[in-house]
């Protein structure tokens, strides 16, 4: 299938300049990123996964190389192009940047009232999407009367105002308990799924990294691995060596392996682990008989 390529990264390098020399935070990276994909990126704290999406929508200049988005050479737009291209790529964080002493309805209506939307095509739009993220009924309620959850999945419809093509979730499920990580997570995969959206999902949870199309791994600001979830999370011994965990399953299955079980490490959600394990058990007692 022909996929169209939304972020290009050609040879990208990018050095900060401290009062001790030079900090190499990403160097020599390539990469492209598919329109529709949802694209994780794991990797030890430092290891230029931030540095990386920065650089996505030139926040971060790059010291070297090139960033194509929508196939536009980011560094030869004016400012003006610029500010228009950055649209397309929306960026939640770990805080919620939401205006506390506006409602949730008001928060996602300010992008668009500030880019000339008028009032009242930007409640409508709000509205859309206060049901996209499931939040219809909490329209009127201030940010301190919702969960870390709630308030992520408005400062995500108030990044969707802005009709981007990605958006990308800077460790943006890090504050939130396992319900909100999880609301935040189901969110973002019907947006993709149902709206087309692309997501770039920088995340340490690797229960999380589960849910994208592909994964890379990024150490000492480079890609160290890349490919499917579950073709990543099988170099168990790789990964480790890096001083990243697996998902729990991976890891159930590794000590079992270990202990001289004939599974795959391949078996990544909760069910595949559990079949492949009843499949293991089920066949090493028949053969007991
Ligand atoms: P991660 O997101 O994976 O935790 P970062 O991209 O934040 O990693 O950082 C990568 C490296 O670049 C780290 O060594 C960090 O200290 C350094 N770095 C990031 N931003 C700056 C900055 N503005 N000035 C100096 N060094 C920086």
């Amino acid at each position: 299938m022909d996929q169209k390529e939304i972020i290009r990264i050609e040879g990208l390098t990018k050095r900060f300049s401290g009062k001790n020399g030079d900090v190499v935070a990403l160097e020599g990276i390539d990469l492209s990123i598919n329109q529709g994909e949802i694209f994780g990126i794991i990797g030890l704290s430092g290891a230029g996964k931030s540095t990386l999406v920065r650089c996505m929508n030139l926040l971060e200049r790059p010291t070297e190389g090139r960033v194509f988005v929508d196939g536009q050479e980011l560094s030869a737009l004016t400012e003006k192009q610029l500010r228009q291209a950055r649209r397309g790529i929306g960026m939640i964080f770990q805080q919620f940047n939401l205006l506390m002493q506006s409602t949730a309805i008001e928060n996602i209506c300010f992008p668009l009232l500030l880019s000339g939307v008028n009032r009242r095509e930007a409640e409508k739009r709000a509205l859309e999407l206060l049901e996209i993220v499931g939040l219809s009924d909490r329209r009127n309620a201030y940010p301190a009367q919702l969960s870390g959850g709630q308030k992520q999945r408005i400062a995500i419809a108030g990044v969707l105002a802005m009709r981007p093509q990605c958006i990308v979730l800077d460790e943006a499920t890090a504050m939130l308990d396992p319900i909100g990580r999880s609301e935040v997570i189901s969110t973002i995969e019907r947006l993709n799924r149902d709206e087309g959206i692309t997501v770039v999902l920088i995340t340490h949870h690797m229960n999380e990294a589960e849910h994208a199309d592909r994964v890379i791994v990024m150490n000492e600001g480079r890609v160290a691995m890349d490919g499917a979830p579950r073709e990543v999370f099988a170099q168990v011994e790789k990964l480790k060596s890096i001083g990243l965990t697996v998902p729990d399953t991976v890891e159930l299955l590794y000590e079992l392996r270990g202990a001289g079980c004939d599974l795959p490490l391949t078996a990544i959600t909760v069910d595949e682990c559990a079949d492949a394990i009843a499949r293991c058990f089920g066949k090493s007692a028949k053969e007991d008989n």
